[in-house]
């Protein structure tokens, strides 16, 4: 009787220290839930705060986990460029420099029409799949790799297109220019296959304050491409003011649609667009 007496005073304590670490250990196990990624996903996707223009799913905030480092500590920061970096839908996975070329084109009703002939550097997904929607006349999807899964990619390089002048009705070209080597080459077979009327889409980083472009040979590692130019692939930092001349000389004329006048109050944020990036239109 002793022992049995004994034995339920034991499991009466063992009881009471497991009712005691219970609040911790559930203390412990919310901390860890709520920190994970998956469960941070499942609420942010809940929520209404923000709407991808692309997939037109909702949520509480873009994922930033892919900005580039910070504004202030860069070359590139320090003259006030735009399109630098960017933030993600984490539905459909699209840029907010896609989603920003995207919600123009959408806007200003840019998409090609069914007579059109399309050349399209780097194309982006969701940009492809609306325009082959359109049963364009000729779509060239180009980039000067080819191994971006597309199957009927071609490999073209910009500063060198293989097709006849006045051959394009709209080339799209979306933060492609500041990778290649000679950029007023780039411009100028652009303006050469683009037909009289036609009109290009030229989106690329920019400093809004320099006065030239900025360009050193010395800069030639990664970390130095990222420091002075924004990105480890780009080989210049343009200046704005420069890069519009440059369009205007080669015989563009400007286009520009800035998003004060072409979406609603409050609009351009709630689809987290590229923040001060303009629409680079221009008209040969
Ligand atoms: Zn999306």
């Amino acid at each position: 009787m002793v022992l049995i007496y004994k034995m339920t005073k034991v499991l009466k304590a063992i009881t009471n220290i497991i009712w005691l670490c219970l609040p911790y250990v559930f203390l412990k196990s919310w901390n860890k839930l709520k920190n994970s990624r998956k469960f941070k996903l499942y609420l942010n996707l809940r929520g209404k705060k923000y709407q991808c223009n692309i997939c037109k799913r909702t949520f509480n905030s873009f994922n930033d986990t892919i900005l580039q480092p910070s504004e202030l500590t860069t070359w590139s920061g320090k003259y006030f460029t735009i399109g630098i970096g960017h933030t993600l839908c984490d539905y459909c996975s699209s840029t907010s420099r896609l989603r920003t070329i995207y919600a123009y084109f959408d806007k200003l009703n840019l998409w090609p029409k069914s007579k059109d002939k399309v050349l399209h550097f780097a194309p982006e997904a969701p940009l492809y799949k609306r325009i082959i929607s359109s049963e364009v006349s000729e779509y060239i999807k180009a980039d000067l790799y080819d191994d971006w899964g597309i199957n009927d990619i071609k490999k073209i390089n910009i500063m060198d297109i293989p097709y006849p002048e006045n051959y394009f009705d709209i080339v799209i070209c979306n933060h492609v220019l500041e990778h290649i080597p000679d950029l007023k080459k780039g411009i100028a077979e652009i303006h050469r296959v683009i037909k009289k009327g036609g009109f290009a889409i030229l989106m690329a980083p920019m400093s809004m304050v320099l006065e030239n472009h900025f360009q050193d040979a010395g800069i030639n590692t990664d970390d130095t491409r990222t420091a002075y130019y924004g990105q480890n692939d780009h080989v210049i930092l343009l200046s704005k003011k420069q890069y519009l001349q440059d369009l205007q000389n080669q015989g563009f004329q400007l286009d520009l649609k800035y998003a004060k006048d072409t979406f609603e109050s409050g609009e351009y944020e709630y689809f987290g667009l590229e923040p001060k990036e303009f629409l680079v239109k221009v008209i040969k």
